[in-house]
């Protein structure tokens, strides 16, 4: 069984993991069943992997940083939009009560919650669909996360947001000048902080024609 500690020391060195439950979890969820087709130590590197479809599982450096940066104590319930291969998805089962995760693309959707279903996560629902949308069935949430970067944040992932929730998004178009950010809804108003310049795969527009209602 690979394991992990190498490149969790490593993050910590670096300051970017510094939270003990999001260590735990990263320690527990074993990134290379999420990326089968790569070789283990490349799995365990601290770079960004392709999944497929034009698609990447972030770097790990990434993933701690947008997980510490949602400030998960236990009982949230999660959205995220852009489930890929569904690690993300799996180091926040661990953190919080239940992830609702949103996926555009139905081949990595499926393959994603089979993957969860298998590792034994039952507090992951996925969902194949299109996250502009968010998930409003489940709505308020506590949190909201997006691992694909829209131009502007979406108002409908906005009006899903219980008061007091945190949402952290890559916000901009072309991937040189994204930019993570973290807002906080607090008496009807968003508060904005700046998390650095990311680079991420677009949130991109289903563009099938919506079916008619029966
Ligand atoms: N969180 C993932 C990595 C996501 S890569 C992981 O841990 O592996 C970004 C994902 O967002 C891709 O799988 C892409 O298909 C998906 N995506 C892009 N636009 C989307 C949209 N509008 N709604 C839902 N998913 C979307």
């Amino acid at each position: 069984m690979p394991d992990p500690s190498r490149l969790i020391t490593s993050l910590i060195k670096q300051g970017d993991l510094h939270d003990d439950r999001v260590i735990a979890a990263m320690q527990r969820v074993p990134r290379h069943v999420f990326v089968p087709e790569v070789p283990l130590d490349e799995a365990y590197a601290n770079h960004p992997i392709a999944i497929g479809y034009g698609q990447t599982i972030s770097q790990p450096t990434v993933i701690a940083i947008m997980t510490e940066a949602l400030r998960l104590t236990g009982h949230e319930r999660i959205l995220e939009i852009g489930t890929g291969s569904g690690y993300q998805a799996a180091i926040l089962a661990c953190l919080a009560q239940h992830v609702y995760s949103i996926e555009i693309l139905p081949i990595l959707g499926e393959t994603a919650q089979a993957r969860l279903q298998t590792l034994g996560f039952t507090n992951v629902s996925v969902r194949i669909g299109d996250g502009y949308a968010g998930w409003p069935e489940h709505a308020p949430f506590d949190r909201i996360l997006l691992t694909a970067a829209p131009r502007a944040l979406p108002q409908m992932l906005v009006d899903q947001l219980a008061e007091g929730a945190i949402l952290v998004a890559p916000i901009g178009g072309p991937s040189s000048t994204q930019r993570l950010l973290r807002f906080r809804k607090s008496g009807g108003n968003l508060e904005e902080q700046d998390l650095g310049a990311v680079r991420f795969v677009p949130m991109v527009r289903d563009e099938r024609p919506k079916q008619d209602p029966a």
